[in-house]
């Protein structure tokens, strides 16, 4: 190998590792501004090439102190994983062996490590076993692929084939969407051509959870064609659907079920969770992902659909130059909207190894308990009130006892306040209405003691505020 593509390895290595190290003490928020980052990072195009180790240092330097402490253990502010050694490890050979993991015959490898890590998460999530799955960069892209199947099936028992003559002239298709769904569920909705404004809004109560009574007299009044996309872990509250019950009513009228589960459906993975995500298992398509709480690098999201043959019609890839695998491997380009793409499956398969189910268990199980912990530190506190059910990995706070203006505001200047300081990583959201502070606990580093630290940290803060 060339000196320079060698030194260039090991220099990514040693970088890694020393940011990985620094994880803990460095700001969690990021400290440089715009156009710092743009005096550090750009310059002009570059004519002559460079040696690549002197490209990487150069790379380091230039944008770490623009990194957010996302991998790290005291990062809350949105639901994101902390990337496991193992699967960074995983994903720096997946670079290097540089496999196009479109193909069973182009890297059987690649295809047979999704197969086998499919099988794992389907017994790890406790759902069908005949379920397919489609390895994707996320929760977005799982949303998509989970509908076009869903909008495929539902067509095609409406005598339409969609994927062949498109939606122009299609049968009308309702889909029904609780009103805190995930704003990735109506992208999804707009990259398929239904329409992020085409849906039917299904009432929610206080923690985001679908009223399946409302669902059943709409569908009813409505009939026809229908899919009904509900929640497993609402993005502010961590609540669920009534997806059982919802099922139940979607599939007497006929409809087709997915349950967006990007963080949620982990909870199947853990016995003393479990509970929450009850009759989850009962829906057609799931979404989640990888990079959340799996902890893998980024990006990694699962499209799990029980009907392999609706899957497969809405994403299978054909070509004559494309040959199909022989003896019924898994093709993983019939399962995605790539063709090219990463070999995903990789790091979630030495993920799933080096955690183990019991592992997994634990993480999701240490997280909820620890939301719990953050929920209890902040309520004790006169003038903080913890806004949803705590029962997942997700917080949501209020501050203040004035009208709702001055709570919004004093909630606002609570969050600056612990942002300024630095010790860890929260923002706010708007929830019904209203301005609230949100604390996902979901990176594996996290223990309790950076629990304590950031309530502290936001204790202090609303004390400030209060005055
Ligand atoms: C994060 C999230 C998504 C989007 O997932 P990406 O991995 O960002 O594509 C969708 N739905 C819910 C509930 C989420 O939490």
């Amino acid at each position: 190998m060339r000196p320079d593509h060698l030194r260039a390895l090991e220099r990514a290595h040693a970088r890694s590792v020393a940011f990985q190290e620094s994880l803990p003490e460095r700001p969690q928020h990021v400290t440089a501004t715009l156009s710092e980052l743009r005096e550090a990072i750009g310059g002009p195009t570059p004519e002559a090439g460079s040696p690549s180790d002197e490209v990487i240092d150069r790379l380091a330097d230039a944008v770490e102190p623009g990194l957010m402490g996302m991998a790290g253990p005291r990062f809350f502010g949105w639901v994101i994983g902390a990337s496991h050694p193992a699967g960074i490890a995983a994903d720096w050979l997946t670079s290097a062996w540089g496999q196009n993991a479109g193909l069973y015959t182009v890297t059987p490898a690649a295809a047979v490590v999704e197969e086998v890590a499919a099988g794992w998460l389907l017994d790890i999530l406790q759902l069908q076993p005949e379920c397919s799955v489609g390895f994707v960069t996320g929760a977005t892209l799982a949303n998509f692929t989970c509908l076009a199947a869903a909008r495929g099936e539902i067509l095609r028992q409406a005598g339409w084939d969609v994927e062949a003559d498109g939606l122009f002239g299609a049968p009308p298709v309702h889909v029904y969407v609780g009103r805190d769904a995930h704003t990735t569920v109506f992208s999804a909705l707009q990259y398929l051509g239904m329409g992020r404004e085409r849906v039917i809004a299904i009432g929610t109560d206080d923690e985001g959870r679908m009223d399946a009574e409302a669902l059943d007299i709409a569908m009813a009044r409505h009939g026809g064609p229908a899919i009904v996309v509900t929640q497993a872990g609402q993005i502010n509250t961590g609540a669920f659907d009534p997806v059982g019950v919802v099922s139940d009513i979607a599939h007497r009228h006929g409809a087709w079920v997915h349950v967006d589960g990007a963080f949620g459906l982990w909870a199947r993975a853990c016995p003393a969770r479990a509970h929450l995500a009850e009759g989850v298992d009962s829906a057609d398509s799931w979404a989640t992902d990888g990079h959340k709480w799996l902890q893998t690098p980024y990006d990694c999201g699962y499209a799990i659909v029980r009907h392999p043959e609706a899957h497969r019609r809405a994403m299978a890839i054909g070509a004559s130059y494309l040959q199909t695998a022989a003896g019924g491997a898994f093709e993983p380009r019939d399962y995605v909207p790539e063709l090219s793409r990463r070999a995903r499956g990789f790091a979630t398969w030495a993920v799933l190894q080096a955690l183990g189910r019991e592992g997994i268990a634990s993480l999701v199980d240490g997280h909820c308990t620890l939301a719990q912990r953050m929920a209890e530190r902040l309520a004790d506190e006169p003038g903080v009130r913890v806004v949803n059910r705590v029962e997942l990995n997700q917080v949501i706070v209020q501050f203040g006892d004035g009208d709702p203006a001055d709570r919004d505001a004093a909630t606002d200047a609570v969050i600056a306040g612990v942002q300024r300081e630095g010790a860890c990583c929260l923002a706010g959201a708007e929830w019904h209405g209203q301005r609230v502070m949100r604390i996902s606990v979901i990176s594996w580093p996290t223990a309790e003691a950076d629990i304590d630290l950031c309530a502290e940290s936001i204790l202090a803060a609303w004390r400030a505020v209060r005055g």
